[in-house]
């Protein structure tokens, strides 16, 4: 319509992690007028001051650049979001409950109270953190019993399907838009939002707030699933021999299997597939099916056992004794291009053969604070030449391109011992050998 060429949509993006931050700064840069909301001051008095508190390429330029221009800002006060904003996202956290593998949805609820408190005229709340099914529709009774009077609040939930490492990208240019509507409210305002990405030819699925729900968590089973399924496989050619890239390879030929996320490795990890798996089983059990998601117990399983062959080959090589051998672990977080190490495998099995008596040197190219963070104990090093110096055995733990890059010759002169596992069999095995490395990774028969 004539009104909205002429004024500027106001958005406020409330949780701003990995996806809030990312979604903040790629609204601003789509013209809006945005508002970033945390409870973390120290990580608002960051972004506020253009500086990006994790990493994620390409996000700390748009987010200077938003900054600097005014159209970007950040405040954790909540009278100010519903006075100056319009359209708010929710994007805090879900992460799984400590005392069971349901997600923790108080900080959502905490959003949406907060929002509830103060909004006093027209507003859309639009939820994008990944949700078990049914919270959309809870929070629509809620809004209808808390909301002020004279308010006049909508719901819907629009999922969000970005990668770390990917996520500007992803966000700008997403494989498609999902929203769930309640009665069609929103729609209009959504697409006002989206529209710029809309215009590159995004697919857009308009649905109800049920589907929109389930649609994220559905496409993480099945990543997840796939996964574990070649994952699966490699215990098969570990046990038999065979190869396990060329199996991939082949099955990956077939348009309706596709190569992707067919690698054997150490397993998945992060913020969003272990736990939305395991929340997608707690609540279709909650609601009755306690079969249906069966399987996903066994793709956890499947994923979890990996570290277990990580850490027991490692014992194996180093003539089952740990205890005072040097290992050098190189990569903690739970995939390239991300500072992110939220149940990363990596540090996982760092943190097992430390506790198993071994030295562990950790180098990640962007990780180690994070996995300081968590475990603290770790020697943590700034490049992977000092983690491997000494070293009785080296484990590449995470597919950075610097140990995609690395060299047998180069590396072979500062260990003690030319000891490898390639965690993600992104190394040229016989490359390595022939230079007198002995070394094995996922889906290989391996005897010492
Ligand atoms: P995160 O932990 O990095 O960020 C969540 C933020 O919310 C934190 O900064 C926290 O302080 C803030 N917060 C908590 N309660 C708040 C409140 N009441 N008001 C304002 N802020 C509050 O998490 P994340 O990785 O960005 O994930 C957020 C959601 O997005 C999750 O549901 C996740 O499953 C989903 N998601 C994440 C990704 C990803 O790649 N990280 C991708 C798609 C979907």
């Amino acid at each position: 319509s004539e009104r909205r060429t002429f004024v500027t949509l106001r958005i406020s993006v409330i949780g701003t992690g990995y996806l809030g931050a990312t979604h903040a700064a790629c609204m601003a840069e789509l013209g809006y007028e945005v508002i970033g909301v945390d409870v973390d001051k120290a990580k608002l008095e960051s972004l506020a001051a253009g500086i990006l508190p994790f990493h994620e390429p390409g996000l700390p330029e748009l987010l200077r650049k938003n900054v600097a221009s005014g159209r970007l800002r950040f405040t954790d006060d909540y009278e100010d979001v519903a006075a100056n904003a319009d359209i708010h996202f929710i994007t805090v956290g879900t992460p799984q409950r400590a005392d069971s593998q349901s997600a923790d949805l108080s900080y959502v609820d905490g959003a949406v109270d907060s929002l509830l408190e103060h909004i006093t005229g027209d507003a859309l709340i639009v939820g994008k953190s990944t949700v078990p099914v049914g919270t959309a529709r809870r929070l629509s009774e809620k809004i209808a019993q808390d909301a002020k009077p004279g308010s006049n609040i909508a719901i819907a939930w629009n999922p969000e399907f970005l990668r770390e490492g990917f996520a500007v990208k992803d966000t700008l240019r997403p494989d498609r838009l999902v929203y769930g509507l309640e009665d069609g409210r929103g729609l209009e305002l959504l697409r006002e939002v989206y529209a710029s990405v809309l215009a590159q030819d995004v697919p857009e699925i308009v649905t109800d707030l049920e589907t929109a729900e389930l649609v994220k968590v559905a496409a993480n089973a099945f990543l997840a699933t796939k996964i574990s399924f070649i994952n699966a496989f490699a215990e098969v050619t570990e046990t038999v021999g065979g190869n396990i890239k060329t199996l991939a390879d082949a099955i990956g030929h077939d348009k309706r299997i596709g190569r992707q996320f067919l690698n054997a490795g150490v397993g998945f990890g992060g913020g969003c597939l272990p736990k939305d798996i395991r929340a997608l089983q707690a609540r279709v059990s909650e609601l009755g099916l306690t079969q249906t998601m069966g399987f996903l117990g066994e793709v956890d399983q499947i994923n979890l056992r990996r570290r277990d062959r990580v850490v027991s080959l490692a014992s194996n090589m180093l003539g089952n004794e740990l205890a005072g051998k040097h290992i050098c672990v190189l990569g903690v977080t739970f995939k390239p291009n991300s500072d992110d190490v939220r149940d990363s495998p990596a540090l996982d099995i760092a943190v097992r053969l430390y506790n198993a008596g071994a030295e562990v040197s950790v180098y990640d190219p962007e990780g180690n604070a994070n996995a300081a963070g968590r475990f603290p104990r770790l020697n943590y090093v700034d490049s992977h030449q000092e983690a491997a110096r000494n070293a009785d055995l080296t484990l590449v733990l995470t597919e950075w391109q610097e140990f995609r890059d690395l060299d047998p010759n180069e590396l072979g002169e500062v260990v003690a011992s030319k000891m490898l596992i390639d965690g993600r069999n992104v190394l040229d095995r016989p490359a390595w050998r022939e230079q007198g490395w002995v070394m094995t990774g996922p889906g290989e028969y391996f005897e010492l």
